[in-house]
């Protein structure tokens, strides 16, 4: 092509995709930190109440709850979550606390599932309340549940939350099957000494039922007093010994799966995951910011930095004083929660505030 300028002719189909390539990029390069993660998934943490009291969590006694007033109202949360939309997010967990324990919650699921934008939006309980609330929880919209159940044994399950309710937790499962919840994650955070002896049962757990068992790390986070080395049970181990009993296959992740480490048993109608956050910390890959239910965004569970968005919000700020500070929280996330440099780093208290 001597002299002159190469024309590129392109036929308009193919403009308007290089148009759509650019759109999407630009679109992406707005929702990277500055470690050039992309930031699309929130936690919200719709109160920090809850009816259990589980031991890596919150202390029996003692707990200091925010007042009230002091804790967003769901028209509050909602333009938060509206902005943050935004802003990039496409999913929303809904934690806390126990989320079900906050008065009419499932009429607040109905208005978040309706915001445009959001392309998943899920629950994680405890499941104490679920078979009263599922049929509604599933009308609200919501199709993705993860139950937190810690023990198979009724004994011991109180001796983990303090109260005797593995009945209705499983008749929360039950109910949250019937209903039409698929699948149905089940989180259980592996404690040695506690509960280790019933990994295997919760593997079998995964083969009868179309359960996704999703092993947790103990992490130093909540109830201080419960985090220690030798109580540790890494994912490594989980998998060992899993693997020494069943035919485990990893299962391809989809991109809003997380961190967890997906494999199927062989034989089997459900899953196994690894969510190894200690072990194998996933900082690089990490896609989240949380809102604390009195409206402090987050960059990551361990870091004390925060940003107040309900002073502004109180204030009757507009939008785009609230975007500029979502966006500083989105680029300002910490890189890495740094737990395994300065080990033993001081506990995060209040798990049930920040959101798990
Ligand atoms: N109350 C609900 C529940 O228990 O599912 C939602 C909030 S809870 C804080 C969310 C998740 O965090 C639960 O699966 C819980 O087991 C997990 N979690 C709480 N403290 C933890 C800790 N110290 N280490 C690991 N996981 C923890
Ligand atoms: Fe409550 Fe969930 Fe914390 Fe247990 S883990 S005390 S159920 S908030």
């Amino acid at each position: 092509m001597a002299g002159g300028s190469a024309k590129i002719c392109l036929p308009r189909r193919s403009i308007r995709s290089y148009w759509g390539v650019l759109f999407n990029l630009c679109e992406r390069l707005s929702l990277l930190d500055k470690n050039h993660r992309v930031i699309n998934y929130l936690r919200l943490s719709v109160t920090d109440r809850c009816n259990l009291r589980c031991i890596y969590c919150m202390p029996e006694q003692g707990v200091q709850f925010i007042s009230h007033r002091e804790i967003l109202s769901y028209e509050e949360m909602l333009r938060i979550v509206r902005l943050c939309v935004h802003k990039g997010i496409r999913k929303v967990r809904v934690t806390g606390g126990e989320p079900l324990v906050r008065k009419d919650v499932t009429h607040f699921l109905e208005m978040l599932c309706n915001i445009e934008g959001l392309e998943e939006i899920s629950l994680t309980t405890n499941g104490v309340l679920l078979k009263r609330f599922a049929a509604d929880i599933k009308n609200s919209g919501i199709r993705r549940i993860n139950v937190s159940l810690d023990s198979l044994k009724p004994e011991r399950f109180f001796r983990i939350t303090g109260k005797d309710y593995f009945e209705r937790v499983w008749e929360g499962l039950e109910a949250a099957e019937h209903v039409g919840f698929h699948p149905i994650k089940i989180n259980v955070v592996a404690i040695k000494g506690i509960n280790d002896d019933e990994i295997l049962d919760f593997a079998e757990l995964a083969v009868r039922k179309p359960y996704h068992i999703r092993f947790i790390e103990l992490m130093p986070v909540g109830n201080q007093s419960t985090w220690n080395a030798e109580r540790f049970v890494s994912t490594d181990e989980i998998y060992q010994l899993i693997q020494s009993h069943a035919d485990l296959s990893p299962v391809k992740s989809n991109p809003y799966d997380g961190p967890a480490q997906r494999f199927k048993i062989k034989g089997g109608q459900g899953e196994i995951g690894l969510i190894s956050a200690l072990s194998h910390h996933f900082c690089d890959q990490c896609n989240r910011l949380r809102l604390t239910p009195e409206g402090h965004l987050r960059g990551c569970l361990f870091s004390d930095q925060e940003i107040d968005l309900k002073t502004p919000l109180r204030q009757k700020k507009e939008d785009d004083d609230l975007l500029q500070l979502i966006e500083l929280a989105i680029k300002n996330k910490p890189k890495e929660h740094g737990l395994l440099k300065c080990f033993p780093r001081k506990c995060v208290p209040q798990m049930n505030r920040i959101g798990g």
